[in-house]
């Protein structure tokens, strides 16, 4: 780390620092936070804060469920926005570790680390630039979320039609003092829908800059009245909210995407990355695109991808290459959500893409036609897979990808099946207003 204990304390220390808050996520990408007093600063430092696991979902069982954190110390920030009284409140993210110095299975941070290891073996260094988009939603008069929007902007609309302008433009300025590099923020296509993005970075720093940034939106909007939703489908026929994640491996400062004596400026590296990916995009989905909602999303129509297919240019395909060419260069997955544990999904998409590179998966050929608009028989002859259309199904492809079970390893991939079979469960036995409306007169 660059930072050291003495920076830490010092600038606690100078920014009069009451708190600090050891931050992680659990399995289903929930952030989690133990908060100590400045007096224990030095002791967090020196990975002797403990705390019971039992009570984090899925983490651990009752007879075994003290945990250690072990702050980065990289990411010690200071909360922009100021406490009611005196003394700041500043935060560390944690890796969790087990009361025999192991690095705990279940912690998700842990399962990134440990892909991220391998593509280091292979001499790879992966970067991530995410496009997490939401909802500002207004608050009713006892302050609960409503589903009503601010405004009926559009796609990159100006005020005063954008209302929500104010909201984001205070969530950029709070996330740029806490170091992100934003590089633009809009109005997406949605009443109410917008989009923030940061500098693509070293991988693990992204995931951690992706939960930071939705706790931060959701902070920061809640002080201008608006509710934030990360909720991939929050309105039935209008565009939902994706994660659309960037990404690129680089070797000794160079990008290995890029092949300047290639048609489309692309390396054989990435060609085989695109086959790796696209081998296994239908299980990847399951932690992706985690949700029930998460499928309300990816439905044709919407700017959102529901078939198995790449693309240099084609919007509705899963992976698109962007323009940018030379350092730039990069594919774009298009179905992950911001519904997604970001260290997870960073995981899986890592470990497909150095699957396909190793095995040198050959992708299929790009498709370059509207996939939305083809014929049945068209796709069938392009051998175009669509995206599971459901949480369940998605579980059950996953169920049969080894590679990707053993990315998650054996406690996350087991515990984040019992969630979903139970989120499943429970939504397929309610009984929808959908179905009232279309039988309780029919029948
Ligand atoms: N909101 C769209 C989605 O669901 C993406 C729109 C865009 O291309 O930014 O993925
Ligand atoms: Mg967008
Ligand atoms: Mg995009």
């Amino acid at each position: 780390s660059t930072l050291t204990k003495t920076d830490i304390l010092k600038m606690a220390e100078e920014k009069n620092v009451k708190f600090i808050r050891m931050q992680f996520t659990d399995i289903l990408g929930i952030v989690k936070n133990v908060a100590i007093t400045v007096n224990q600063l030095e002791d967090a430092l020196d990975n002797k804060i403990m705390f019971d696991g039992s009570s984090v979902d899925g983490f651990t069982r009752i007879q075994e469920s003290d945990m250690y954190l072990r702050p980065d110390y990289d990411t010690f920030t200071i909360f922009p926005w100021r406490p009611e009284e005196g003394g700041s409140v500043a935060r560390l993210i944690c890796d969790v570790y087990t009361p025999t110095g192991e690095p705990f299975s279940g912690g998700p941070r842990n399962v990134l680390k440990k892909a991220l290891e391998e593509a280091e073996e292979m001499g790879y260094e992966m970067n991530v630039g995410p496009e997490p988009e939401f909802f500002l939603f207004q608050l009713d008069e006892n302050g609960e979320a409503t589903t009503v929007t601010q405004d009926n902007g559009g796609y990159f609309d100006l005020g005063p039609v954008d209302k929500g302008i104010n909201a984001r433009r205070s969530i950029v300025l709070a996330l740029e003092e806490m170091g992100f590099e934003v590089e633009a923020s809009h109005h997406e296509v949605a009443p109410g829908q917008h989009e923030i993005d940061f500098k693509y970075a070293p991988a693990l720093r992204t995931a951690d800059n992706i939960a930071t940034f939705k706790f931060v939106t959701k902070s920061i909007a809640h002080q201008h009245g608006l509710h934030a939703t990360f909720m991939p489908k929050p309105i039935f026929g209008e565009n939902g909210s994706g994660m659309h994640v960037h990404q690129s491996l680089f070797k000794n400062g160079e990008n290995v995407f890029y092949d300047e004596n290639d048609r489309l400026g692309l390396s054989k590296t990435a060609y085989h990355y695109i086959g790796g990916i696209l081998k296994h995009a239908r299980a990847i989905a399951a932690i992706t695109n985690p949700t029930i909602n998460s499928y309300k999303r990816l439905v044709p129509g919407y700017e959102a991808p529901v078939y198995v297919a790449w693309s240099s240019a084609n919007r509705s395909a899963l992976i698109r290459i962007p323009a940018a060419r030379g350092n730039g260069t990069r594919l774009e997955l298009r179905n992950p959500d911001p519904t997604a544990n970001p260290y997870l999904a960073i995981a899986v998409m890592l470990k497909a893409g150095l699957d396909g590179i190793k095995n040198e998966i050959e992708p299929p050929a790009e498709v370059l036609e509207n996939i939305y608009e083809m014929t049945p028989e068209r796709k069938e002859e392009l051998q175009i897979e669509s995206l599971p259309s459901n949480i369940n199904e998605a579980v059950e492809i996953l169920a049969g990808d080894e590679l990707i079970k053993a990315t998650l390893g054996k406690h996350v991939y087991e515990h984040f099946v019992i969630a979903k079979k139970a989120e499943w469960d429970s939504y397929r036995t309610q009984v929808s207003n959908w179905e009232l409306e279309q039988y309780l007169n029919t029948f």
